[in-house]
């Protein structure tokens, strides 16, 4: 196996085995773009070096090959003492993982080289200093764990001996001085001294850089972002080009569009006389890309240019690290950038209308998550409310919660279920669990490429950041002359920046304004609007897969509708029996006789009819599944105790109490260890005379109704949790008699009637998937309640096992996320399928849709896809995402 790759031998495609950055790096050698030569080590050899130890057969002499190799293109051997070739020791994962891992820079510098650099540069002292000061800091804090900030409190200490503010002003004197002091503090923290090897310095900074993989941070990053834990890291040892070699030389990033709007533009930060960690850190002010121009016109032209080759030959949003080393610009890094959820659709569509790429590809680029995003509600503004203060809007949301200051402080709040906003000037990767923790986060320093804004970004969390006019200490904030303490509520746009005092009241965003069909003309031609109305316009027609919408009121329907729901998947009749009918199902429940039965019955049946006849009309045209009552009937009643200690006061009272008395036998009798898997569904259709017939005689009724007023109501009655194609058979039977009787006496007849009414079953017992074939000759659709049927699959409580131990199960990577919120594709996935093919073996007309949750989750719809289903059903707000992924799934 081959465990290092020099640039020239690596494209984009190979992101697996060389990173990332590796592939970019290679991808960008070949296409001739200036990037210094270097090699990229694989990671497989870093699988290797996790899983065996430090010993990886055959890595070594390759390296040395490689070495070798760049030290004869560059003229120059690492770490020679009178010439020094200088190297990067670079991570590079996969997928890009901001600051996660480690990166040492100036690799190869020691006591002596340190002059051979000096030499180098034209005798700059000052500058070989600064570089070895920097490698001990890196070097230490990476690859021997040394504390950060005993370094920089030394820099610090330096500046203020000297009286100065900023590092560049620190002389060359001063920074050999720095440089004895970083020494002792390493000796210090590691008992030895900082190696003078060049090679064995490289050597440690591989094998640092192999173990960051298993940092706790990126640990936790790849939890949070879904991805693998056994891909393992790539290292890039990368030939130095120097951005601290004075004013003429800066380092920079930059992207090809704005990543938080999408617009097309120039748009990045740049420092001078810097090298590149400086940038991100904020540790002094960068200024905007555009002044490149002015400071250095070639390099800036060329840098111009660039970005457009690369936008061109990824045909995607590009990000950039680059370095001017005394006039000549480098190439250190590109990928295909992060980007917000409104610059993802703003992108795609854009590059459409540019003719980049095509319909199809711009569904690729975004996601049913990005648009929930843009369903989140926005700040209303109405009461012009004004800001404290401003900073860079970095990933946009509507955030409100209690100022916090630290990273554990927004955990622990977070815990007893307070919104927070995490508060700092500027955040690092150990501030991560702070950040998921918080709604928003708000800092005081860094541009959009901070590490704030990108992780924010990442993670889909409102961020402002920038917003220097705040003066952040340990536990309050000051800000033009205003104190904001630990506990106080803040609001922060992400969109705008701005940052309220106080909880800002929020308003439907645009996205939903246009879904809802209310938008503000003014905002027609928003580029967001128009490319979510394209992507949405494409994805339906591409789609295989109906969107239909769980609701049970018309209210719920005719929203639904409106976000382009094809009809109800899912009408829960139980909600119907809930409020001031409570009364009206406690009669039939405590029914002693069948007269009384009856009379229960007789009242509830207009009712339902009424409810029926309301959903059948927003829905005209469309089919509706009706569920028949689901439920165990206790969950109707009261609960045991407080009707046991109700009864028992009124008789301590002496006080009449019969009623409570009969309901309280009721619902001792009706008491059940595992009501789950009790008397509920069809069970209880089977065992209590006219309780389906009722419901069945509701929806004939009102489905005739309406299509005596000239409409078109398409109902289909669906049985819950049968498990034998008997239980069906036996209500269905009894259906079918009540319909003809109801559409016969209707006066409307026949076909010609518009009144055609299916019948069929859920599928969520697994029985029921197993003996399909059979259960599909009595049923003319099928609908997978993937809810229960994980339940049952899994054997596990859905209401006991969230809390109780599925963090553990996650943490041990049993799965990678709850089967309730996606779908489990290989035990309960292979249900449906079973359930899919046999059904429709039998009935080859056979219905099939899916209700419960998993309709709506973005990796469910896919499966449901490829298992070939007609259609899945979710909440009205998820149908957009719903249909946007149904759309991705079939191109
Ligand atoms: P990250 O993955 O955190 O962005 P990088 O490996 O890209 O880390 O390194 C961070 C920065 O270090 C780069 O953006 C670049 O400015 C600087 N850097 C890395 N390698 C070199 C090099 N060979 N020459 C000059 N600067 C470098
Ligand atoms: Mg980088
Ligand atoms: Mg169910």
């Amino acid at each position: 196996e081959k465990f290092v790759y020099d640039f020239a031998e690596g494209n984009k495609d190979l992101k697996d085995l060389l990173g990332g950055k590796g592939a970019n790096l290679a991808e960008m050698t070949n296409l001739g773009l200036p990037v210094p030569a270097g090699f990229t080590i694989t990671t497989s050899a870093c699988q290797r070096y996790l899983a065996e130890g430090s010993h990886v057969e055959g890595l070594s002499a390759e390296i040395d090959d490689h070495l070798a190799a760049l030290e004869t293109s560059m003229g120059r051997k690492l770490g020679d003492p009178a010439d020094p070739l200088l190297v990067s020791v670079r991570s590079g994962a996969k997928f890009s993982m901001p600051g996660m891992m480690e990166t040492v820079l100036n690799v190869g510098l020691n006591d002596e080289s340190v002059q051979g650099l000096s030499r180098q540069a034209g005798g700059n002292d000052r500058f070989a200093w600064d570089s070895y000061r920097r490698l001990i800091q890196m070097f230490g804090k990476t690859v021997c764990d040394v504390p950060g900030h005993e370094f920089e409190e030394a820099l610090h200490d330096a500046k203020v001996r000297k009286g100065v503010k900023d590092d560049v002003q620190l002389d060359a004197d001063d920074l050999k001085e720095l440089v004895a002091a970083y020494k002792k503090i390493f000796a210090k923290h590691t008992g030895h001294e900082f190696p003078q090897s060049p090679r064995e310095q490289m050597d440690l900074a591989i094998a640092a850089v192999f173990r960051s993989w298993n940092a706790d941070r990126a640990v936790l990053y790849r939890r949070q972002e879904r991805i693998p834990a056994d891909l393992g890291t790539a290292v890039n040892v990368v030939a130095m080009v120097f951005g601290n070699l004075g004013a003429d030389s800066g380092t920079g990033v930059a992207f090809t569009r704005d990543p938080a709007t999408g617009e097309s533009g120039i748009y990045g930060d740049y420092l001078q006389n810097a090298q590149g960690e400086d940038v991100v850190a904020g540790i002094r002010n960068t200024v905007p890309l555009q002044d490149l121009e002015k400071i250095d016109k070639k390099s800036y032209d060329e840098l111009l240019a660039i970005m457009a080759q690369l936008e061109g030959h990824y045909h995607d949003l590009c990000d950039i690290e680059f370095t001017i080393e005394r006039g000549k610009l480098w190439m250190l890094q590109t990928r295909v950038g992060k980007r917000t959820a409104a610059a993802a659709f703003t992108i795609a569509a854009q590059l459409v209308d540019e003719g980049m790429i095509s319909l199809d590809e711009a569904l690729t680029r975004v996601s049913g998550a990005q648009l929930a995003q843009l369903m989140f509600p926005r700040f209303d503004l109405s009461s012009h409310p004004s800001p404290i203060t401003r900073g860079v809007g970095a990933s946009p949301g509507a955030a409100a919660g209690e100022v916090v200051f630290s990273s554990a402080h927004a955990v622990a709040a977070a815990a007893e279920g307070k919104s927070v906003i995490l508060v700092r000037r500027e955040t690092n990767p150990d501030d991560l669990p702070g950040m998921i923790a918080a709604q928003g986060i708000l800092t005081s320093r860094g541009g959009k490429t901070s590490h704030a804004a990108v992780v924010a970004r990442g993670m889909g969390k409102t961020c402002v950041c920038g917003a220097d006019e705040m003066e952040v200490g340990r536990d309050q904030f000051t800000v033009n002359g205003q104190v904001v303490r630990e506990g106080d509520t803040v609001s922060i746009d992400g969109t705008t920046g701005r940052v309220y005092l106080g909880e800002v009241p929020v308003r439907p965003s645009e996205v939903v304004q246009y879904f809802e069909g209310d938008l503000d003309p003014a905002l027609a031609n928003e580029p967001l609007v128009s490319a979510v109305h394209l992507l949405m316009t494409h994805a339906d027609s591409a789609a295989r897969l109906a969107v239909r919408t769980n609701a049970d009121t018309g209210a719920d329907a005719a929203r639904a509708r409106r976000f382009g729901a094809r009809g109800i998947g899912l009408c829960r009749t139980e909600h119907m029996f809930l409020g001031d009918r409570r009364p009206l199902v406690e009669r039939l429940i405590l029914a002693r006789t069948d007269t009384e039965r009856n009379e229960a019955l007789a009242a509830l049946q207009p009712l339902q009819r009424a409810d029926f006849l309301q959903i059948f009309r927003e829905m005209n045209g469309l089919p509706v599944t009706v569920r028949l009552i689901d439920p165990p009937l206790h969950e109707f009643l009261p609960s045991l105790e407080d009707l046991a200690v109700q009864v028992a006061v009124a008789k301590e009272r002496g006080e009449e109490a019969e009623h409570d008395e009969r309901m309280l036998a009721a619902v001792r009798r009706m008491h059940e260890s595992n009501p789950m898997l009790g008397l509920r569904g069809v069970r209880l259709g089977l065992v209590i005379p006219g309780l389906f017939a009722m419901q069945v005689r509701a929806i004939a009724e009102a489905a005739v109704e309406l299509a005596a007023e000239g409409g078109h109501p398409r109902p289909e009655i669906m049985v819950p949790l049968v498990g034998a194609v008997q239980e069906l058979e036996t209500v269905r039977a009894e259906a079918e008699k009540i319909i003809a009787e109801v559409v016969g006496t209707s006066g409307i007849s026949g076909a010609s009637s518009g009144v055609e009414i299916l019948i069929g079953t859920m599928i969520e017992v697994p029985r029921a998937a197993l003996t399909a074939g059979q259960i599909a000759e009595a049923a003319e659709f099928f609908s997978f309640g993937t809810n229960d049927l994980t339940q049952m699959g899994w054997g596990f409580s859905r209401d006991d096992v969230e809390g109780a131990f599925f963090w553990r199960y996650l943490e041990l990577g049993i799965f990678g996320i709850s089967p309730f919120e996606s779908i489990d594709r290989d035990g309960v996935g292979r249900l449906v399928r079973i359930a899919t093919d046999e059904g429709r073996a039998t009935r080859p007309g056979l219905k099939l849709g899916v209700c419960g949750e998993h309709g709506g989750d973005p990796e469910s719809v896919h499966f449901f896809h490829e298992v070939g289903l007609d259609y899945v059903s979710c909440s009205p707000f998820r149908v957009p995402i719903a249909r946007l992924e149904a759309g991705r799934a079939a191109v």
